[in-house]
């Protein structure tokens, strides 16, 4: 593919970050690399059949100074999250690093190892565990504790430790109120639209290099390998609840709602260390992250990060969190803290002031900078969340998408009102040309909007492609958030040469076992294509083990699922709960289920057939710079 280089304002755009920010300040360097004992002895980790799951020399071009197709705000971010390995950051505290997108820290117990949060992949978990064996001494996982309720934090888990330890009760896991509810949800009823998403936020399918992937803001790139979950075993639901866990002790603070629906943060008070988790690291985080999500409730966390300092900051020496570099020393520790407190405060707050003068989600984000006192600390900047979008979140959390102007209330769907606004600007040619006239000055944000038009009217228009791909591509160069980069950049290589199939295993058998039966069926509902089927029916499912049963009616449109049922239906089943979760999961078929005994059937077979039959297979790869 051809990448082009950078254009002229697109090169003084990026020159122009070098005098904004002190790059001659090298504190976040020393930390980055402070205690650090060892990396990886080979240059990729691999999965099975040497499939690369996380390769630790991606970002080796990033070194000196940031080309002119690199914001050097991101590339600086890229620097560091391109320093690998294995760090000892207090003598009883280690983490490993940039080997996946998010940190796994160990605690030295009195007999083994407290892991916390195991990465996304099992593969970079196992790895991450076998080097800190290797460096500091073999030791048993004893305790693991999930900070959140994001995939990155838990799907390595069954790289660390075994299912039956767990369940013998001899390896405890710690989460907050809630976790295996959002761990789970997050990712069915709208996993595939996320899915999709998430690929453009995570640049999933671009190379790396000085045009194309330059990490992600918040981490390098996430492991391409395999995701697990082992429920925990033990939840904390109140701040100042406390544990003793192989001898060490932990105070937690809660923080559901901010930057995760179940999160909490945590201190030890015989390191005089605090785990923020993920509520404060070396960025803007998300208030609504471009996958999609929740919206986070950002005055909430600010409030959470104000509660940490007033339980924690006196008392702490080390700060460390499940992405990025520790820092040290109670003053920078404070600095920091009431630095993002304010940053996500200043979000808030200043959204609002404006919107309650009468401006818009649409206007807003190109109102406001960062104040002078948060502009110039890298902590503060945009790399993974930017101002922008969360301004619109802010916004949406309180109002709505809708700006409040009747003329934007009812708008055409995008092909149609863009069949209609290029016939009214004179044909395709016209457009071209003006999408070509404000490329040509540099004025990317209007080509961008005027050439999609183009491309939605007519996706055949081999010009009006190149052209708003070489756009996108100019706006992925001068951005300074690793998300928005890579939003950009693969709209770009996506325009250019279609979409080149994820190779993410987003599929996981724990999150199919684990979402229960409720879920499922919701998620069944979520399928369910009315249009393919002939007439009403019902399906009543008994579960054998649980006692429980569930009417699915397929009526008005939907398939309705109900506990208050008549104990009657066209078809009814009686199953274990597995056997209906192996069903579901395609794992195994009616005849092995019935043959194994646990499954049976009575009245119109068929309806199962018109069941499955209804259900919507889902494209991972739709299309979305192409209508
Ligand atoms: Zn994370």
């Amino acid at each position: 593919m051809c990448k082009n280089p950078a254009t002229d304002p697109t090169a003084t755009a990026n020159r122009a970050v070098l005098d904004l920010l002190n790059f001659g300040d090298r504190q976040d360097f020393e930390d980055a690399s402070r205690g650090f004992v060892a990396t990886f002895e080979e240059d990729v980790i691999t999965g099975a059949e040497g499939k690369i799951v996380f390769d630790l020399k991606r970002y080796a071009f990033m070194q000196g100074a940031a080309p002119d197709t690199v914001n050097p705000s991101l590339w600086r971010q890229g620097q560091l999250n391109a320093i690998h390995g294995l760090f000892t950051i207090h003598p009883r505290i280690h983490q490993i690093r940039n080997a996946d997108i998010s940190n796994m820290t160990l605690i030295t117990g009195d007999t083994g190892w407290i892991v916390i949060d195991p990465l996304l992949t099992v593969e970079t978990a196992r790895a991450s565990l076998a080097l800190a064996n290797r460096h500091l001494g073999e030791r048993p996982v004893v305790a693991v504790i999930y900070t959140h309720s994001h995939a990155d934090h838990f799907g390595g888990v069954r790289g660390v430790v075994d299912q039956a330890d767990v369940a013998a009760g001899k390896v405890p896991i710690i989460a907050p109120d809630g976790f295996m509810e959002y761990a789970i949800s997050e990712n069915v009823l709208a996993g595939n639209a996320m899915n999709r998403r998430a690929q453009y936020q995570f640049g999933m399918g671009l190379d790396a290099g000085p045009r194309g992937h330059a990490g992600c803001g918040l981490g390098p790139a996430a492991g391409a390998g395999s995701i697990s979950l082992i429920p925990p075993t033990d939840t904390v639901y109140r701040t100042g609840e406390a544990r003793i866990v192989d001898g060490v002790e932990i105070e937690f603070q809660m923080a559901n709602g901010s930057e995760a629906p179940s999160e909490f943060m945590f201190y030890f008070p015989q390191f005089r260390a605090l785990c923020a988790s993920e509520v404060t690291t070396h960025n803007m985080h998300n208030i609504l992250t471009p996958r999609g999500a929740e919206i986070r409730n950002t005055l909430g966390w600010a409030k959470y990060i104000d509660e940490s300092i007033a339980l924690f900051a006196e008392r702490t020496d080390l700060i460390f969190a499940s992405h990025h570099w520790p820092q040290w020393g109670t003053e920078r520790i404070r600095g920091f803290l009431t630095r993002q407190r304010d940053l996500y405060r200043f979000i808030h707050d200043e959204t609002l002031r404006l919107a309650n003068h009468g401006h818009t989600i649409h206007e807003i984000p190109d109102m406001l900078e960062l104040p002078e006192g948060l502009r110039h600390d890298f902590a503060c900047r945009g790399y993974y969340g930017t101002l922008k979008h969360n301004i619109k979140a802010v916004y949406q959390f309180y109002l709505g998408w809708w700006d409040g102007n009747p003329s934007t209330y009812d708008c055409l769907p995008p092909a149609e009102s863009a069949t209609r606004l290029v016939r009214a600007m004179g044909g395709a040619d016209a457009v071209l040309a003006e999408g070509q006239r404000a490329y040509d000055e540099g004025d990317y944000r209007w080509a961008a909007e005027i050439l999609n038009k183009l491309v939605f009217a007519d996706p055949q228009n081999a010009a009006a492609l190149k052209l708003q791909a070489d756009t996108l591509e100019q706006m992925g160069y001068q951005a300074e958030a690793g998300t928005w980069r890579n939003i950009f950049l693969l709209g770009a290589q996506e325009l250019r040469e279609g979409i080149r199939p994820s190779t993410v295993n987003t599929s996981n058998p724990d999150v199919l076992f684990n979402m229960g039966v409720g879920m499922a069926l919701d998620f069944l509902g979520v399928k369910f294509n009315a249009a393919k089927v002939p007439g009403d029916f019902t399906v009543l499912l008994n579960f054998s083990d649980s006692g429980q049963s569930h009417l699915l009616a397929a009526q008005n449109g939907v398939l309705a699922n109900t506990t208050y049922h008549d104990g009657t239906a066209d078809l009814v089943l009686t199953l274990t709960e597995a056997a209906f979760f192996q069903l579901l999961g395609q794992i195994a078929g009616v005849e092995d289920l019935i043959g194994q005994g646990i499954l049976s059937m009575q009245g119109d077979a068929t309806k199962l057939g018109a069941l499955f039959g209804a259900l919507d297979a889902f494209d991972p790869n739709f299309a979305i710079v192409t209508p």
